[in-house]
């Protein structure tokens, strides 16, 4: 278990700020959580320095957000979508006034360098613009009846009380894509944000808050998944759950809410593929692979974790990848010069390093990294090299298994058939990206991978308001997020059959 280091050297004192309050928010109230154990966030590249703080939330605070949000729902259902998408707008504009603020939380409280975190914050601002919009066009259809003088309509409604289970890689873009859809159809929401990001989840709701939604509509609950995270699911008055996060805790999820009845979405991790042919621009390459596999230290569910190279350009293009990789700088996610911040937590460093051990012990090459590294003040933070292997075999375990850190796993292919192959064997399927000009072979790949996204030219990361995100196989379970997919997972149509005149009825079977 990797620990952080006393070191005896000449180092800087931690830096001291008074560490943020975390409380829940219930029923419109901030309050102390009444668990037993203390949320403590740490900033992951410098663990001296504690960020937010506050008693973690009970099953009794769990159960009295769900309290709170029935209470609020028949009001919130009643309140024409257009004006619940007026309250998503004031949070746009709120949001876009403190977006430096909540960035650099962001990057203090998770580790992402703050050109990412900005990134993060205007990607939430889009989907809650994108939504707030979705307030106009919260509608139904028509279609021709059978009979004369008779009109079918669907409209559409909410569920009433859904939860909202988030991870702590994007804890600000996540809760904005399923917030705000459940919001604006109608639903009220307990939210219960990852244990070690809960710092921008309320800032987050704090802002909703400051927008005049009513109380007892939104909810917020911090603390341990494990303690409150199955009454989120289980309990009666929760119609609908979206999670996002590990395949374990997913399949968890989606496992009691099947056998409740309810609807739920489950999006998973992934295990990216980038495959770079022959004839393809190296340099959008270099830039799209390096982006994917080192972007946000690789803890993204989108991250490449997986080259697949033509062995034409192989030696070349990996050569420049490894360079590229050495020449990260890692450092403090504040400092412009950074390249790279660290893993969120000691858990995840543990998971990158045990990978990386893993790997060279099944025989794969290491090309850079590998290691934690431990002086110039990153021993005080959850850093870890940016690394890549090659010589991956499809059995070892960095081939299959999703690491969630900088790691990439590199192999050579000869024909389109062996790219294609390698890049759809896992048990994954979020995303991937192919690079090359050719606009056949382009098109071909399109149809042939398995996965829920695909990027031509492009990086594997990434995801627009207005266009579906998820994945199949083992990356998602339940229907896609973001766009108007969102709106109908909080919501369900009830058909309407208007027979004006009374009479079609009478002389028809129908
Ligand atoms: P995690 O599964 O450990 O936690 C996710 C959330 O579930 C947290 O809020 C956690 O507290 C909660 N939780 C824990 N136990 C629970 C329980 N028994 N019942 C209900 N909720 C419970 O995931 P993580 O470590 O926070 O996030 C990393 C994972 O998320 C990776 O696997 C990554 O691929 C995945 N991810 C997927 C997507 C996607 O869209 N496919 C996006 C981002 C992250």
């Amino acid at each position: 278990m990797p620990t952080a280091t006393k070191t005896k050297t000449q180092e800087k004192p931690a830096p001291k700020s008074a560490p943020a309050v975390l409380k829940q928010f219930i029923a419109g109230k901030w309050a102390d959580g009444t668990g037993k154990r203390r949320v403590v966030s740490t900033n992951p590249a410098d663990i001296r320095v504690v960020v937010a703080e506050g008693q973690g939330g009970s099953k009794e605070d769990a159960l009295a957000a769900l309290a709170a949000a029935q209470a609020a729902y028949p009001g919130w259902k009643k309140t024409p979508a257009p004006a619940r998408a007026r309250v998503l707008d004031k949070v746009v504009r709120l949001a876009r006034e403190k977006k430096d603020e909540l960035a650099r939380i962001l990057a203090r409280e998770e580790g992402k360098i703050l050109p990412e975190a900005l990134g993060e914050l205007e990607k939430g601002i889009n989907l809650l613009e994108w939504y707030a919009g979705e307030g106009l066009r919260f509608m139904g259809d028509s279609a021709p009846s059978e009979l004369p003088h008779n009109l079918l309509l669907t409209v559409r409604e909410p569920l009433g009380v859904v939860s909202v289970i988030t991870p702590w890689n994007f804890p600000w873009a996540i809760p904005c894509w399923k917030i705000a859809p459940a919001l604006v159809a109608g639903n009220t929401v307990v939210f219960k944000p990852a244990s070690n990001t809960p710092w921008l989840a309320q800032e987050l709701v704090r802002l909703f808050e400051e927008a005049g939604l009513p109380k007892g509509v939104l909810n917020l609950v911090v603390g341990a998944g494990s303690e409150i995270g199955d009454i989120l699911v289980e309990d009666e008055r929760v119609q609908a759950v979206s999670f996002t996060g590990s395949n374990e805790i997913g399949v968890r999820v989606h496992t009691i809410a099947g056998r409740r009845g309810i609807k739920c979405t489950a999006e998973m991790g992934g295990k990216n593929p980038a495959v770079v042919w022959e004839d393809a621009d190296l340099d959008l390459a270099l830039a799209g692979v390096v982006k994917g596999a080192f972007g946000s230290t690789g803890q993204r569910c989108t991250a490449t974790s997986r080259l697949i190279v033509h062995e034409k350009v192989y030696e070349q293009f990996v050569g420049r990848v490894v360079e590229a990789a050495k020449s990260m700088k890692l450092g403090d996610p504040m400092d412009p010069k950074t390249g790279m911040g660290p893993a969120v937590d000691e858990g995840q460093l543990e998971t990158d390093l045990s990978a990386i051990a893993m790997a060279k012990k099944e025989g794969a090459r290491l090309l850079c990294g590998g290691e934690r590294p431990m002086k110039n003040g990153l021993q005080h933070g959850w850093f870890v090299e940016a690394t890549v292997f090659d010589q991956v075999k499809p059995a070892m375990n960095l081939w299959r298994e999703e690491v969630f850190g900088p790691v990439l796993a590199v192999v050579k292919v000869k024909t389109f058939d062996e790219a294609v192959k390698a890049a759809n064997d896992t048990k994954y399927g979020l995303t991937c990206a192919f690079y090359t000009q050719d606009i056949t072979l382009a098109m071909r790949y399109v149809e042939e991978a398995e996965v829920g996204m695909v990027h031509i030219n492009s990086p594997t990361i990434g995801g627009e308001a207005q266009v579906p995100f998820g994945g199949v196989k083992g990356s998602g379970v339940g229907d896609r997020e973001m766009a108007k997919d969102g709106i109908n997972f909080f919501s369900k149509p009830k058909t309407v059959f208007l027979d004006y005149t009374g009479q079609a009825r009478k002389s028809n079977i129908y």
